[in-house]
């Protein structure tokens, strides 16, 4: 990697790249080892000059958002993480409806910044903690809405180099899904389509839902929210409640007692112990009710 790292160093500015960076520090479930290099461009030229070089000397990559949909390995990642968080501008106009937010922005601020403007649509997203570009890649919702119903467009960077503005029409979006993901396209913003609205009305909204989600989800601990797909036809939480497992624990991982959904870093969790814990759910699950569930939170680096 010493080899590598100087090759990094002259692709992107020296102040944006890290080494051995510990990714419990970027992900929310608060595990995970060190990532051989961490990367922080501030533009799609620089994001575009790190990619080619990885892809060029065959050094595996991974885009980051707010690493809430993630669970790296103990021993880490032997690789280029690359962090969005620079893409970071987030503007809303009052007169169009239209705001555009960098791929970085945290869900949070653009509904801050959507009430600022009086505009209504994404309170359902605002507890969302993830960024722009990684809800728009796992088509990320709640409360009966998805980010794609209120996406108009999203400026990507392709494997070729090349930036697309891309309707929502040709994102293929799904439940949870999109075909970012697939085609290794990197958001680098994103166009939200809101209407107006009063003010006062988004704000009670932002607020009554951030109560359920208090109420319901177990936000004092680290987790990456919901850790089993949706089961067709089922709800995985309630089939893990089934098969006696609220509460159930393995090392410092924990099925949360609040909500048998999220495994929660109960105390100083490893990923293993995450990983060990959501084997025995499944296997659990799977002899009480022949459903097999499949996690939805991605795994990345060595276990
Ligand atoms: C307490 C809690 C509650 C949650 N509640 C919900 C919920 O209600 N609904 C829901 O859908 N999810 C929920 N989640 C899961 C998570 O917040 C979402 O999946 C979110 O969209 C992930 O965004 P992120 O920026 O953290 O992405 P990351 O976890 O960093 O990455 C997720 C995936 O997106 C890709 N990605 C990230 N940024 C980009 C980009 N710019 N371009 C291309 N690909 C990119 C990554 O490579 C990775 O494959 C919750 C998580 C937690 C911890």
């Amino acid at each position: 990697m010493t080899e590598f790292y100087e090759k990094l160093v002259n692709a992107a500015d020296k102040d944006h790249v890290k080494q051995n960076e510990s990714m419990g520090k970027h992900t929310t479930f608060r595990v995970g080892g060190p990532a051989a290099c961490f990367v922080t461009p501030s533009d799609g030229k620089e994001l575009a000059a790190v990619i080619a070089l990885c892809r060029r000397e065959k050094v595996p990559y991974f885009i980051l958002g707010n690493g809430s949909n993630l669970l790296v390995g103990d021993r880490g990642f032997d690789g280029v993480i690359i962090s969005m968080a620079d893409f970071s501008v987030c503007r809303a106009d009052e007169k169009t409806g239209l705001l555009r937010a960098g791929a970085g922005v945290l869900l949070s601020k653009i509904s801050q910044e959507a009430c600022r403007a009086s505009l209504t649509g994404f309170e359902f997203a605002g507890g969302i903690p993830g960024t722009l570009g990684g809800a728009a890649a796992m088509n990320a919702g709640a409360y009966g809405h998805e980010i794609g119903e209120v996406l108009h467009s999203v400026r990507v960077l392709t494997l070729s180099g090349e930036e697309l503005e891309l309707p929502a029409s040709r994102l293929e979006l799904g439940y949870r899904k999109s075909c970012i993901i697939p085609n290794e396209y990197v958001v680098l913003e994103a166009e939200i389509r809101l209407e107006p609205g009063d003010q006062e009305s988004i704000r009670n909204r932002m607020n009554d839902l951030a109560s359920r989600r208090r109420e319901k989800q177990p936000l004092e601990y680290p987790s990456a929210g919901s850790t089993f797909k949706r089961p067709e036809g089922y709800f995985a939480g309630k089939l893990i409640e089934e098969a006696g497992l609220r509460g159930f624990s393995l090392g410092g991982a924990q099925v949360s007692e609040k909500h048998c959904g999220f495994v929660i870093n109960k105390e100083q969790a490893t990923a293993s112990d995450v990983i060990a814990l959501c084997e025995e759910v499944k296997r659990r699950v799977f002899e009480s009710s022949g459903v097999k569930l499949e996690m939805e939170v991605k795994t990345l680096g060595m276990f």
